[in-house]
């Protein structure tokens, strides 16, 4: 099968490897539908992440169960299943309490990689969603964007306690940024900021559900937001980027009382305890735990409620991985689906 796999920063090859096959009685091994890149995975891309390598790239999925190992319980041979980042057992007390990526026998979702045509997914029962049968194609974007970028930014929406009523302003225009958007309308938010610079990130941000784009950043574009608000800030404050600037912006943007939900995954953010002790400011976040959000998020999908799919800009044929990911480098993309 075709693989996708990391050999230098800058330097990602497809090769051609042997299908992953079942380890241990609680794994799934899944055909994959389709599969893309992440922002993060332009971390070790760009070498700011080290990471062993040879590294197996990709960890967002849907598709099909190709084999399941004898203690699986839960899944069948055929179904088409949703799995996100990480492998969570589903019955520990933090699984339990929804903070599934928290789990005590968390591990990767997909340790052989998922940018490759089959992957094998550990602790199945627990991680993996079936859908209500097999969709249709026009449904596999939005089906694994649920994987990760749309679960995350949900979550970012949620951890900010976004709501009928709040405002909610959201740091960060890529994938996650806009799903979050998407989320914050759909969990009844009266108004949804979204810092944006770029045209046609705007666009889709509107379609999702923006009322209002602010194009300032750092201490202009919270001056903007509290300008917007009264003077006071949002009530709720998704960050989707992890640097130190767009975490104080987010905190900065947050009104007394209110709330920061944090997902993008954090590099370099120094917080003093001025920034949190004088501000009221409620911070949230961490790896999301998109396990908790997936049955809902499949249904919205499936009723075609919601269409996160479109944040995929750029369609390639996986053997075309490595241009996807020069591509997302050079932000001529937003985010990468690779066809197989
Ligand atoms: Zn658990």
């Amino acid at each position: 099968m075709r693989k996708v796999v990391l050999h230098a920063p800058g330097d990602v090859r497809v090769e051609d490897v042997e299908r992953p096959t079942i380890v241990e009685p609680t794994d799934a091994v899944i055909r994959l539908a389709a599969t893309c890149i992440c922002g993060s995975d332009l971390w070790p891309y760009r070498g700011a992440d080290e990471v062993p390598q040879p590294q197996p790239m990709g960890h967002e999925y849907c598709g099909v169960v190709e084999e399941i190992g004898a203690d699986v319980r839960t899944l069948e041979v055929g179904q088409f299943v949703v799995g996100s980042f990480f492998a969570s057992d589903g019955t520990c007390e933090i699984c339990l309490s929804g903070y599934q990526t928290g789990c005590v026998h968390r591990q990767p979702g997909a340790p052989t990689g998922a940018q490759a045509e089959y992957a094998r997914i550990p602790l199945a029962d627990g991680t993996l969603v079936a859908t209500p049968g097999q969709p249709d194609a026009d449904l596999i974007p939005s089906l694994l964007a649920a994987s990760d970028v749309l679960g995350t930014g949900w979550f970012g929406s949620v951890a900010a306690e976004a709501g009928p009523g709040k405002t909610v302003a959201v740091v960060g225009d890529g994938a996650v940024g806009l799903c979050a958007v998407l989320a914050a309308r759909q969990l009844g938010a009266e108004r949804v900021i979204l810092f944006s610079r770029h045209a046609d990130r705007q666009a889709l941000g509107r379609e999702f559900g923006a009322t209002d784009i602010v194009e300032e950043r750092g201490e202009e574009g919270v001056a903007k937001v509290k300008e917007m608000t009264g003077g006071l800030g949002a009530h709720s404050v998704v960050e989707a980027v992890g640097t130190h600037e767009s975490m104080h912006q987010a905190i900065g943007s947050t009104r007394a009382g209110g709330h920061v939900g944090f997902v993008g995954v954090l590099h370099d953010v120094a917080i003093t305890g001025d920034d949190i002790f004088t501000t009221h400011v409620h911070l949230h976040g961490g790896p999301a735990p998109v396990r908790r959000f997936l049955p809902d998020l499949i249904r919205l999908i499936w009723d075609r409620t919601i269409d996160p799919g479109k944040v995929f800009d750029l369609t390639l044929p996986i053997e075309q991985a490595a241009e996807g990911y020069r591509a997302m480098d050079e932000r001529r993309a937003t985010k990468v689906l690779l066809t197989l």
